[in-house]
């Protein structure tokens, strides 16, 4: 259930590049989160796969009806990086096989938490580098407080891969232009809306171009601290990234639809989206 007070249409299609929606927060209600994102004029989710189950978990997913377009990510996130192995390396990279993925990862380095030793989080994000290389597919990467880590790393790696994306930035402003020398793109989740901890964000969020800006919710996690009402439960959910839309275009003294229309712009040929659809319509047709 979303309070009326949330509920909330952007003026312009949206996709939200980075959900959860396999986090088990979601089992009882999807339809009705679907629902909720189509209303919100929310057309596209990028559902991010964490590790093997949730990978086939999200393959599954996007394989349903659903009023809105599913993708997926297949990577496997720092914290499982000890995971990593010849089989697990198999898996996603048949995983990258299927025509509703469309990016490798959620892959990177995480020094914040280091729930995997960095040693292990360097060789498993290395090997899915190497996967994207191989695949041509973009990467979605992770990183915290990794952020001088990360950028020797892909230095190295820039002619061999695509694009990628750092998805949830929540560095500094050196990093971020790190990351836009090498010519990434920017995910923005509402840690912008956080006055503990994101608010430094907000000085340098404009000094991304729009054709480098994608949205995200980063759902179940990061519920935005700007909403207007209290929700019950405290779980983010796609149908909230129009208020997220909002406090960045307030930030970058942006016209909200103008942020949406760009931003979205940016996620379909950042993804290839449209490419992908084609391809869905050519297989229905078969
Ligand atoms: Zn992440």
């Amino acid at each position: 259930m979303l309070p009326d007070a949330l509920r909330f249409r952007s003026p312009s299609p949206l996709v939200d590049i980075g959900a959860n929606l396999t986090h088990e927060s979601f089992d009882r209600d999807m339809d009705d989160v679907l629902a909720r994102a189509h209303d919100a004029n929310v057309q596209a989710l990028v559902l991010t796969g964490t590790d093997r189950e949730h990978i086939d978990a999200a393959i599954a997913l996007a394989e349903r009806d659903s009023p809105v377009a599913l993708y997926v990510t297949a990577g496997v996130h720092p914290h499982h990086a000890t995971q990593w192995d010849t089989s697990l390396a198999a898996h996603v990279g048949h995983a990258l096989t299927h025509p509703k993925v469309v990016a490798v990862g959620e892959c990177g380095l995480d020094f914040n938490r280091d729930f995997s030793p960095r040693q292990a989080q360097v060789q498993a994000f290395e090997a899915q580098l190497e996967l994207a290389a191989a695949s041509g597919k973009p990467l979605f990467l992770h990183e915290r407080d990794a952020g001088h880590e990360m950028l020797e790393i892909l230095k190295t790696w820039r002619d061999d891969i695509g694009d990628a994306v750092v998805h949830c930035f929540t560095g500094e402003r050196k990093t971020l232009y790190g990351y836009l020398d090498l010519d990434l793109h920017i995910g923005q989740t509402g840690w912008l809306c956080d006055e503990r901890r994101g608010h430094h964000l907000r000085e340098f969020i404009k000094d991304i171009p729009l054709n480098r800006l994608m949205v995200e919710t980063d759902c179940p996690y990061l519920l935005p601290r700007n909403l207007p009402a209290k929700l019950k439960g405290r779980r983010h959910e796609p149908a909230l990234l129009p208020w997220i839309v909002r406090e960045i275009a307030a930030c970058r003294h942006d016209d909200e639809e103008n942020v949406a229309r760009e931003t979205t712009r940016t996620a379909q040929r950042f993804f290839n989206l449209d490419a992908l659809s084609d391809q869905q319509g050519a297989r229905t047709d078969d």
